[in-house]
C-alpha cells in the first residue's frame, strides 16, 4: 500500500461537497479522517481509512435521507412501518456503495490515494443483529422497499451483542460474545432528541373521569429510556434512503439521582442494570422461544417506543387519529411485537382519551401480522403471571379484547365449547398463558404466510378455526431476497456475465433473467458459466485450506447445507447420506463414485444440545473419512464455522449441489433455497416451504426432489411411525446407525453418539429414518447427473434465468397492493451545494425531550 494516500488532492474551494466526482470523494477521504478519525497519513490504521471511506459515503446518505423525509411530510404520505425483533443486514459499506451507484468512483478514488477497496471492506463488522431467515428476510425487505421507492422505517432494537461468533473446538461449537460496536459504528446517526420513555411494572387503579367513563391507570414501577439510533437504508438505482432505526436502552440519570438522594444506593444501581439490560444482548434461538422474562421486556421496549414515535410523527400533520389506518400500516414480523396490538390500544385509550370502540377499529385497520412458523413448540406463549407483573395494564387489556372476541365466537357458533378453548387469546392450564399468534391475528387485518405451502397449512391446520370465522383475512407473500446483495454484490463475476447478454434491467425486474435461456445452448456461454463457477470453487477452496487446513478437490461436487442448525432441517440426514458414500468406498475401495465435497455450515442455540450434537457429529465424521487412505480425496467432508450473511454471500455462490432437506411442512419458507438457485446451484430438496414454488419455476427435470410430502408425513405420523422398521429391514441404513452405536465415529467417548441413535431408532420426530432411502437415492440420481457437466450446465442456467419470482422486489409489491395499500413516492434530488449554500434558519424545530 502506498503510504501517502489522498497527497494529491487539489485544494480548492469545492463546494459541492455530497458530490461524486473522483475529486470531490478524495478530498471528501481526506477531510474525514482528518477531521473525523483525527489521523492523517503518518498515523493512520486501515481502520481509520475504512471510517474515513464510510463517513464519505455516509454524507451522500444523509444528503439524499433529509430530502426523502422532506419530500414524505411535504405529502404527508402513507408509511409502512416494519416491526422486527431482528434486522440481519449484513455488511453496509458494498451494499452503500453499490445502490448509490458510487462504487466505480470510490474504488478510483481509492486508487488515486494508494488504497484498496477490497482491503477497507473487510475491516467492516458485521451487525449480527438477527439469528437467521427471519432478520435476514426484514433486511431483504428493508432493502426492496427502498429500491421500490416506498416510504418505511424498520423498527427494531440495537442489541449491543449480536449473534455469537462461533468456533469449533474439537469438533465442539464454542461461542464468543459479538461486541461488534466496540469500535463503533459509523453508519448510525444517535437521534437523544427523539428519545421516548416506557414504563415497566407496578399495578393498576381504576376511576372515573371527568365525563363519568370508567377508566384504568397504570401505575408502574420502572421507566426506562429508548433513544433511537437511525441507519439509512438506500435504495438502488434511484434518490429514495429510508430509515433503519433501532432503539438503545438507557436508565434516566434523574431517576437514579431520586433513588440515590432517598439513600439507596444499590437499588439505583439495579434499576440502571435492569434498563440497560435490556437492548443488552439478542437471543440466540432460533424458532424456539424460551418464555424468558428479559425477552418480553425486549419486545415490549421496542415495540412502545416504535408505536410513540410513530404517533409523534403522525400527529405533526394530524389532530385526530381519524386518519391513523390510512396513514401508517404496521407489519410485525412474526409474534416477537405482537404486544403492540395491546400497546396502541393502551396509548389510544389511556394517553389519548380513545373510546374502546373506535381504538380498537383503529388498531385493527392498522395491523397486519406475518407468521413464520408452524412448528408448535415456536408459538409464543407468555405466562399470564410473569406478563402480569411486567405490564399488567396490557393484561387488562388484552383480557378486555379476548372477552369481546369470545363473545363473538360464542353468538357465531353456539355451544361449541372446543372452539371458545381452541381460539381463545389465553390458553388455560395448569399455568394460563397468553398465545401471541391469536393476539396478533384478532388485532390484524391481515394474516399471511411466507410460501404457498405454508400458508395452506397455517389455513388447514395451525390457525383453522381464525381461518374458517374470517377467510378474507389470510393471505400468502411468498419470501424473496434482494438480488443486489445475493447476485450482484456476492457474485460480480456472473453478475457481469449476465448483464453482458441481457443488459442490467434485471436488478430491478429479475424476471428479466428469463432473456438467460436464450443463450442456454451457447457453448462458449456455458463454458465461460462454468469457469466462473469453478473460480468461486476456487476462492472457496482456498478459504477451507487456510481456516479448517483442509485440501480440497475444485473440480469434485461442492455439495453444500448452510442455514441454522436444527433437527427439522434433518443436517444429521445429510451427514447419514455422508457415512453411507464412506461405507459404499469401504466395500469397495475402487469403486467409480463422482468426488464430492459436503460443506455444512450454521450456528447451534447454545443451549440446544441436539443441534450441539449434530456439529460434533458432522466434525467426528469428517476426521474420520478426510483422514482415510482407502477414501483417497474422493469425498471430503467441511465444517464452515461462524456462518454469517458474509460468509453466505461467499459460499453461496460456490455451491454446485444445495440442500434443502427439512421435513415437509417444517420449513415456512426458506430463503437460503433462492440465494443458492440464484447462484446457479442445483437443488436436491423435500417439497417444503419455498422448495415447492421454486421447483415449479425451474421446472421439475432441472430440480432433484425427494422424500414424504407434507400430507404423507402426516398421515404417517397419523398411523403411528414407527422408525425401527426402517432400521430393520434397510441393511444400508441398519449398517450406518450402528457405526454411530458402536462409536466407530467417537472412538475416544464410543457412546457420545448414542442419543442421536436413541432418538433416530425410537422418536425420529423429523422422519429422518423414513426419507433416508428416498434421499440416497436421489443423491445417485444427483451424481449421475454432475458426470455430465454440459447438461449440468444447462440446468445451472435455467435455474438463474426462471428465479425472477424470488426476488423480494416481488414479495414486497405484492405487500404493498395488497396489505399495505401504499404507493411509492419518487425522490428528486438537486446537488447540496445549490440547494445549502449556508443557513437560512427559518424557525427553530422544538426540543422534543
Ligand atoms: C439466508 C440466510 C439464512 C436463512 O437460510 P435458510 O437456508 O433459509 O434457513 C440464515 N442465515 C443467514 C446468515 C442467511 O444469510
Amino acid at each position: 500500500m502506498n503510504s501517502q494516500p489522498f497527497n494529491d488532492v487539489h485544494i480548492h474551494v469545492e463546494d459541492d461537497r455530497t458530490g461524486t466526482t473522483v475529486e470531490t470523494l478524495k478530498r471528501a477521504l481526506a477531510d474525514n479522517l482528518y477531521y473525523i478519525q483525527g489521523k492523517d497519513e503518518n498515523f493512520a490504521t486501515l481502520y481509520d481509512y475504512y471510517m474515513a471511506l464510510a463517513y464519505t459515503v455516509r454524507d451522500r446518505l444523509v444528503h439524499r435521507r433529509i430530502k426523502t423525509a422532506q419530500t414524505y411530510f411535504n405529502r404527508d404520505v402513507k408509511v409502512v412501518y416494519y416491526l422486527s425483533a431482528e434486522f440481519l443486514i449484513g455488511r453496509l459499506l458494498i451494499n452503500n456503495l453499490i445502490n448509490l451507484g458510487l462504487y466505480d468512483q470510490i474504488n478510483q478514488a481509492l486508487k488515486e490515494s494508494g488504497l484498496n477497496l477490497d482491503d477497507l471492506l473487510e475491516r467492516e463488522e458485521e451487525p449480527g443483529l438477527g439469528n437467521g431467515g427471519l432478520g435476514r428476510l426484514a433486511a431483504c425487505f428493508m432493502d426492496s422497499l427502498a429500491t421500490l421507492e416506498i416510504p418505511a422505517v424498520g423498527y427494531g432494537i440495537r442489541y449491543e451483542f449480536g449473534i455469537f461468533d462461533q468456533e469449533i473446538r474439537d469438533g465442539w461449537q464454542v461461542e464468543h460474545p459479538d461486541n461488534w460496536l466496540r469500535r463503533g459504528n459509523p453508519w448510525e446517526i444517535a437521534r437523544p432528541d427523539y428519545m421516548v420513555e416506557v414504563k415497566f411494572g407496578g399495578h393498576t387503579e381504576s376511576y372515573t373521569d371527568a365525563e363519568g367513563r370508567y377508566r384504568s391507570r397504570w401505575v408502574s414501577r420502572v421507566t426506562v429510556y429508548g433513544t433511537p439510533y437511525d441507519t439509512p437504508v438506500p435504495g438502488y438505482g434511484c434518490n429514495t434512503v429510508n430509515t433503519l432505526r433501532l432503539w438503545a436502552a438507557r436508565a434516566s440519570e434523574d431517576f437514579d439521582f431520586q433513588v440515590f438522594n432517598a439513600g439507596d444506593y444499590t437499588q439505583a444501581v439495579s434499576a440502571k442494570t435492569f434498563a440497560e439490560n435490556i437492548s443488552k444482548v439478542l437471543y440466540p434461538k432460533d424458532d424456539t422461544p424460551q418464555g424468558k422474562e428479559l425477552r418480553l421486556q425486549q419486545q415490549y421496549f421496542f415495540v412502545s417506543c416504535s408505536l410513540q414515535d410513530i404517533i409523534r410523527l403522525y400527529l405533526r400533520q394530524h389532530d385526530t387519529f381519524d386518519a391513523f389506518p390510512d396513514k401508517v400500516a404496521i407489519q410485525l414480523n412474526d409474534t416477537h411485537p405482537a404486544i403492540g396490538v395491546a400497546e396502541l390500544m393502551r396509548l389510544l385509550i389511556d394517553e389519548y382519551g380513545l373510546e374502546w370502540d373506535k381504538a380498537w377499529d383503529i388498531t385493527r385497520r392498522t395491523f397486519a401480522y406475518t407468521n413464520h412458523t408452524l412448528l408448535a413448540e415456536a408459538l409464543e406463549r407468555w405466562p399470564v403471571g410473569l406478563f402480569g407483573r411486567l405490564l399488567p395494564r396490557h393484561l387488562e387489556i388484552i383480557y378486555s379484547i379476548n372477552h369481546s372476541f369470545l363473545t363473538e365466537i360464542q353468538s357465531r357458533y353456539p355451544g361449541d365449547a372446543g372452539k371458545l378453548t381452541r381460539m381463545s387469546l389465553i390458553e388455560e392450564g395448569e399455568e394460563k398463558q397468553i398465545r401471541m399468534a391469536h393476539l396478533a391475528c384478532v388485532g390484524s387485518h391481515t394474516v399471511n404466510g411466507v410460501a404457498a405451502l405454508h400458508t395452506e397449512l397455517i389455513q388447514k391446520e395451525l390457525m383453522r378455526d381464525f381461518y374458517e370465522l374470517w377467510p378474507h383475512k389470510f393471505q400468502n407473500k411468498t419470501n424473496g431476497i434482494t438480488p443486489r446483495r445475493w447476485l450482484l454484490m456476492s457474485n460480480p463475476p456472473l453478475s457481469d456475465l449476465i448483464t453482458e447478454k441481457i443488459g442490467d434491467g434485471w436488478l430491478k425486474n429479475l424476471d428479466e433473467l428469463r432473456k438467460l435461456e436464450a443463450f442456454v445452448d451457447d457453448a462458449a456461454f456455458r463454458a465461460r458459466w462454468r469457469q466462473i463457477k469453478l473460480d468461486r470453487k476456487k476462492l472457496l477452496a482456498e478459504y477451507l485450506l487456510r481456516h479448517n487446513g483442509l485440501d480440497v478437490d475444485v473440480n469434485s461436487m461442492f455439495d453444500v447445507q448452510i442455514k441454522r442448525i436444527h433437527e427439522y432441517k434433518r443436517q444429521i440426514l445429510n451427514a447419514l447420506h455422508v457415512i453411507t458414500l464412506y461405507n459404499r468406498i469401504k466395500a469397495n475401495p475402487s469403486l467409480d463414485i463422482v468426488p464430492r465435497t459436503i460443506i455444512f455450515g450454521g450456528k447451534a442455540a447454545p443451549g440446544y444440545f441436539m443441534a450441539k450434537m449434530a456439529i460434533k457429529l458432522i466434525n467426528s465424521v469428517a476426521d474420520v473419512v478426510n483422514n482415510d487412505p482407502d477414501v483417497a480425496g474422493r469425498i471430503k467432508v467441511a465444517f464452515l464455522a461462524n456462518y454469517s450473511v458474509s460468509l453466505g454471500q461467499f459460499a453461496y455462490p460456490a455451491a454446485d449441489l444445495s440442500e434443502q432437506i427439512s421435513t415437509a411442512g417444517k420449513e415456512a419458507s426458506g430463503t437460503g433455497n433462492m440465494k443458492f438457485a440464484l447462484n446457479g446451484a442445483l437443488t436436491i430438496g423435500t417439497l417444503d416451504g419455498a422448495n415447492v414454488e421454486i421447483r415449479e419455476e425451474v421446472g421439475a427435470e432441472n430440480f432433484f426432489l425427494f422424500g414424504l410430502t407434507a400430507q404423507e408425513v402426516m398421515d404417517l405420523k397419523a398411523r403411528g411411525y414407527k422408525p425401527m422398521e426402517y432400521y430393520n429391514s434397510n441393511p444400508e441404513l441398519k449398517r450406518v446407525i450402528d457405526q454411530l452405536a458402536s462409536g466407530f465415529f467417537s472412538p475416544k467417548e464410543p457412546s457420545l453418539f448414542m442419543c442421536i441413535v436413541d432418538d433416530l431408532l425410537n422418536y425420529d420426530q423429523y422422519m429422518l429414518m423414513a426419507d433416508y432411502q428416498s434421499y440416497v437415492d436421489c443423491q445417485e440420481q444427483v451424481s449421475q447427473a454432475f458426470r455430465h457437466q454440459d447438461n449440468w450446465t444447462r440446468m445451472s442456467i435455467l435455474n438463474v434465468a426462471r428465479m425472477g419470482k424470488f426476488s423480494s422486489d416481488r414479495t414486497i409489491a405484492q405487500y404493498c397492493r395488497e396489505i399495505w395499500k401504499v404507493e411509492p413516492v419518487h425522490i428528486e434530488l438537486e446537488h447540496y451545494s445549490q440547494e445549502r449554500a449556508g443557513l437560512k434558519v427559518q424557525k427553530v424545530v422544538s426540543e422534543v425531550v
